[in-house]
């Protein structure tokens, strides 16, 4: 069985209060066990050690990038060893507005997630495709080149989650339908199974990302083939919890 497994990607988003704020709201929040749902937020960088030391310790924490390599003389960059000697064992790779806004490559993507995972981190992999790649019909060519960048690079997935983002549900409150999400989860878990293997495409877990809210969450959590979430917007607010218990 897949566990169930819920991201907060906090985004460029937060002040030192603000943050407090979150972390204590999450702190006293009563959700299942981490035996049935996964839980893993993820702070800006600078607010990682702070987090680290106040959250409950049945969540986890996730970095939203990591450098492509080792670390050296790269700028401005985050090596993944730094995360991982900082005990944060999770990293979202190819995230749609880094995509989109920095340039990131699939090949790049999959240079990221196979580093990642070579130093120790567990990998939340963002895939998507643009509102015009779909109205063209070509989403599930979209998804499956970005997933197969990564799978050329990776032969252990045990570590890595899927998530699949359509960037016109990003931040724009128009949530992919249950049918929507399901056939593309479907499609790519087919995928998985015709390109990776039975037993990668029965165990990796595909998680569903834009405008996932407090309301949606039931009805999406519902799909046999999607896993939980990645939240953005509502996972700096209290309904975060009722997604985090969408299952229940
Ligand atoms: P929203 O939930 O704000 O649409 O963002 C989704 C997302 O990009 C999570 O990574």
């Amino acid at each position: 069985a897949r566990k169930f497994f819920i991201g907060g990607n906090w985004k460029c988003n937060g002040t030192l209060e603000e943050v407090k704020k979150i972390v204590t709201m999450l702190n006293e929040a009563e959700v299942p066990s981490e035996n049935v749902v996964e839980v893993v937020v993820s702070p800006p960088f600078v607010f990682l050690p702070l987090v680290e030391s106040l959250l409950r310790p049945d969540f986890q924490l996730a970095a939203q990038n990591c450098w492509v390599r080792k670390g050296g003389a790269f700028t401005g960059e985050i090596s993944a060893e730094m995360l991982v000697n900082l005990g944060i064992p999770w990293v979202i790779i190819g995230h749609s507005e880094r995509r989109s806004l920095l340039n990131e490559s699939n090949e790049f993507v999959g240079d990221k997630v196979a580093y990642a995972l070579s130093v120790g981190l567990k990998v939340i992999a963002c895939i998507g495709e643009t509102l015009q790649q779909r109205e063209s019909g070509s989403t599930m060519a979209v998804v499956a080149a970005q997933t197969k960048a990564i799978a050329d690079k990776v032969s252990n997935w045990a570590n890595v989650v899927l998530a699949y983002e359509p960037v016109w549900a990003i931040g724009t409150g128009k949530v992919a339908t249950p049918r929507q999400a399901q056939e593309v989860h479907l499609e790519l878990r087919k995928w998985l199974h015709d390109s990776v293997g039975a037993e990668v495409a029965a165990t990796t877990r595909i998680i569903y990302g834009g405008s996932v809210n407090g309301a949606n969450c039931k009805e999406l959590a519902a799909q046999p083939d999607i896993d939980g979430f990645l939240v953005g917007g509502a996972s700096l607010k209290p309904e975060f919890v009722d997604i985090i218990r969408s299952l229940t």
